[in-house]
């Protein structure tokens, strides 16, 4: 019969709720129960010998915190088992992920192909950024999988998306994408922060690397930034890790701590929220004054039939839109008592956001219809109140925008 110990070594084999518990705790001298918050910048050898090996990579244990640090590795260890990946790196923000995934990777005369229907921050690094040091990029309506077999050239190194997107949750097929990608030699790198890693898998479904702005559902309430980046054995000793530990987006051990606490709570938090979300979005559906609701798991979803295939729940962004464009979604947002106004998502608290003139204002009004973000848009991030409350305020919130 297996010992208690013999069972503890493979937590490759618990459950997700269990890993995100205990999974990567690297236990101190003392037996702490509460993982260790280790904040230091350099670590002290007791040889030279030692320090030698360590350079040389002859001696496992820590060298400097850019590089390495034991709670940054407890929380990189933590997110690794949940995503089922040979290798995670963290970082300081989600947009430093982004961009070590896709600017470790890439070199001068390379060519992207990223959906169009992203962050804000990440349609920059694509767009304007990646091409001024010679990496050209075509973006395209990532739902249509004959839009991304078109732009594909001979020098196609990498496809990049969202799914679902910001803020109209836009879905792109993870398996379908990633098998046309690997036909050409490309590697696919998928932003998984709307679906967060307990609803949606993009490695299971054929992905090679995939991102996380940690600040998001991780910390999930909305103290640290933080991200990770997810990949292959081959991907991160080859590619990232080298980039990460020369340029130095490094996560702060404070931060670590923070998300690696996090972790121990995301399932259930994440279950709450999208519970709640799902009755928010069938109740804002009949409501007057509402044009249109988006949620990935209502049947009237544009790609419901995706949704079901590729995710395990609807997640906990909205994103609806009101009769009267601007004013009418600005009346809703001033009349919010419990919503707050914030451009942030994935928070213990329920958060609101106008696309138009916010996350999405900068891309301009061409951009913007083209994604479908009309003036009248807003963008709902669940919180862990009480569907009630949440209701009453959101009624009040309708009302203004009939008045
Ligand atoms: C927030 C977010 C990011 C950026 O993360 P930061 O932690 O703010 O740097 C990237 N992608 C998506 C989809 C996001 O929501």
């Amino acid at each position: 019969m297996a010992s208690k110990k013999d069972r503890a070594t493979k937590p490759a084999e618990w459950a997700p709720e269990t890993q995100l518990v205990h999974g990567g705790a690297l236990r101190s001298q003392f037996g702490e129960t509460s993982e260790a918050m280790f904040l230091t910048q350099g670590f002290v050898y007791d040889s030279a010998e030692q320090a030698e090996a360590r350079f040389k990579n002859e001696d496992p244990g820590f060298q400097y915190s850019r590089f390495g640090n034991p709670t940054v590795a407890m929380f990189e260890e933590r997110v690794r088992l949940l995503e089922g990946a040979e290798e995670a790196r963290a970082t300081a923000t989600g947009m430093a992920a982004v961009n070590a995934a896709i600017l470790s990777y890439l070199k001068a005369g390379d060519h992207i192909v990223s959906a169009r229907a992203l962050f804000g921050a990440c349609r920059y690094i694509v767009e304007t950024l990646a091409p001024r040091y010679g990496i050209a990029s075509t973006l395209i309506d990532g739902r249509d999988l004959n839009a991304w077999k078109k732009a594909v050239r001979p020098n196609t190194k990498l496809f990049f998306f969202e799914t679902p997107s910001n803020p109209t949750l836009e879905l792109v097929d993870i398996a379908a994408v990633s098998k046309l990608a690997h036909e050409i030699g490309a590697i696919v790198v998928v932003d998984n922060v709307f679906a967060t890693p307990m609803l949606q898998r993009p490695l299971a479904h054929g992905a090679d690397v995939v991102v996380y702005s940690a600040t998001k559902h991780i910390d999930g309430q909305g103290r640290c930034l933080g991200g990770a980046v997810l990949g292959s054995k081959d991907y991160v000793t080859n590619h990232l890790q080298e980039y990460l530990r020369q340029t130095g987006p490094t996560m702060s051990p404070f931060n670590a701590w923070v998300m690696l606490k996090g972790l121990e709570t995301m399932p259930v938090r994440v279950r709450a929220q999208s519970a709640t979300a799902a009755k928010i979005a069938d109740h804002l559906a009949g409501q007057p004054g509402v044009v249109r609701v988006l949620y990935c798991g209502r049947a009237d979803h544009p790609q419901a039939d995706l949704a079901r295939r590729q995710m395990t729940g609807g997640g906990q962004m909205i994103a609806f839109e009101v009769e009267g464009g601007k004013a009418g979604a600005f009346a809703l947002q001033n009349a919010l008592c419990l919503i707050k106004i914030s451009n942030n998502l994935g928070d213990a608290k329920s958060l609101i956001t106008h696309p138009a003139t916010t996350t999405h204002y900068k891309i301009g009004p061409q951009a913007r219809a083209e994604l479908g973000i009309g003036d009248g848009m807003l963008r709902l991030s669940i919180g862990l109140e009480a569907f009630e409350d949440l209701v009453a305020d959101l009624d009040a919130g309708l009302a203004a925008v009939r008045r």
